[in-house]
């Protein structure tokens, strides 16, 4: 078995474990009936525990299926939700109803897929009743989840990517247990709750401290990465290509990092480049500037040759002939730098 099919699994045990041990007591657990549970979910989406427990009782006792909440007027169901707010969630559920009974036969679909069709159904509350209800495995992902889930594989996109969501949602999976999907994701939604919340992540009481990468960097706060929150961070590299008869000395960057693997040309720290000009090293007429984009960095490259047999002194640097060069691996900006050159 491999090391991350390890990880994945004790993840997965240790979720189950801890939901049994200390997940939140309520109500609407005690059930797998997709239609309390699915009642449950909308009024939960923008209300709290304890306020919204009241209405969920309310609506259970006044309608307590699908068929006879299909037959109460619209006028009824948003007095019942007086006092929620956001009412499009209560016209929904009406029109949810209808559709239920008139095309599912008042039964509730069993796939995630399927339940997405119902109005006001969304991906979360359709995969959390697909694997509470009918053990559907697939992550149920709302805000707490994505918190959790992020902080959990130290994910460095913006949350608001659709990328990162389906990145998410790939590595979740494996996460959920296939006997017991939705206690998984009861387990990730009331560690959301109760210990990975936004501000203080409560770590040493989290099931998932042992195997979080966040945590294990101590950067848990900075996560989840929000597009708004990303600061630019501007920098500066300074590269010389240096020439010996017919070959050119490179360097190959640590294996870590950005660039990791690859090769570019020698870069020197400032005080050196700038002695190399004073040392007539380097043709200031002769720099060329390349401006690097990447998500959160703005870099600032320089490039010129190297003039002068006395190279400076670096163990790493190798040197290549201009055949071998074809079968290098280099960044991008430096292949820009180096064809404008045309060394290939
Ligand atoms: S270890 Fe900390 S940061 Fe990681 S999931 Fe748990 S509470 Fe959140």
């Amino acid at each position: 078995m491999s090391d991350s099919t390890i990880m994945i699994n004790k993840i997965q045990t240790d979720l189950i474990k801890w939901f049994d041990n200390h997940g939140r007591s309520l109500p609407w657990r005690r059930t797998k009936d997709p239609y309390a549970i699915w009642l449950s979910e909308i009024i939960l989406q923008q209300t709290r525990i304890d306020q919204g427990l009241k209405y969920w009782e309310n609506f259970l006792r006044e309608f307590p299926d699908v068929k006879s909440l299909s037959m109460a007027k619209e006028s009824e169901i948003l007095a019942l939700w007086s006092g929620l707010g956001y009412y499009s969630r209560a016209r929904n559920i009406y029109k949810a109803a209808h559709i239920l009974v008139s095309k599912y036969e008042s039964q509730f679909p069993k796939t995630s897929s399927e339940l997405l069709k119902i109005p006001g159904i969304g991906p979360y509350t359709a995969a959390a009743i697909s694997s509470i209800c009918f053990g559907e495995v697939t992550p149920a992902l709302d805000g707490n989840a994505f918190r959790v889930y992020s902080r959990l594989f130290a994910m460095s996109s913006p949350i608001e990517k659709r990328s990162t969501i389906k990145d998410i949602w790939t590595l979740a999976l494996p996460l959920i247990s296939n006997k017991s999907p939705g206690d998984s994701n009861q387990a990730i939604m009331d560690i959301g709750s109760t210990i990975c919340k936004p501000k203080n992540p409560n770590c040493p009481e989290c099931p998932l401290e042992e195997n979080c990468i966040s945590r294990r960097s101590g950067i848990q706060h900075e996560f989840p990465v929000k597009l708004k929150s990303i600061k630019i961070k501007e920098i500066e590299k300074f590269y010389v290509l240096l020439k010996r008869g017919e070959k050119y000395g490179l360097i190959r960057r640590p294996k870590s990092g950005i660039w990791g693997g690859l090769w570019t040309p020698l870069e020197l720290i400032p005080e050196d480049w700038e002695l190399a000009k004073t040392n007539k090293n380097i043709d200031e007429s002769n720099i060329k500037y390349l401006k690097h984009l990447l998500s959160h960095r703005k870099m600032n490259l320089y490039f010129t040759y190297w003039i002068g047999d006395t190279f400076p002194e670096n163990k790493e640097i190798q040197w290549f002939s201009e055949q071998d060069l074809k079968r290098l691996a280099f960044p991008a900006p430096i292949i820009k730098i180096l064809s404008e050159k045309s060394y290939f």
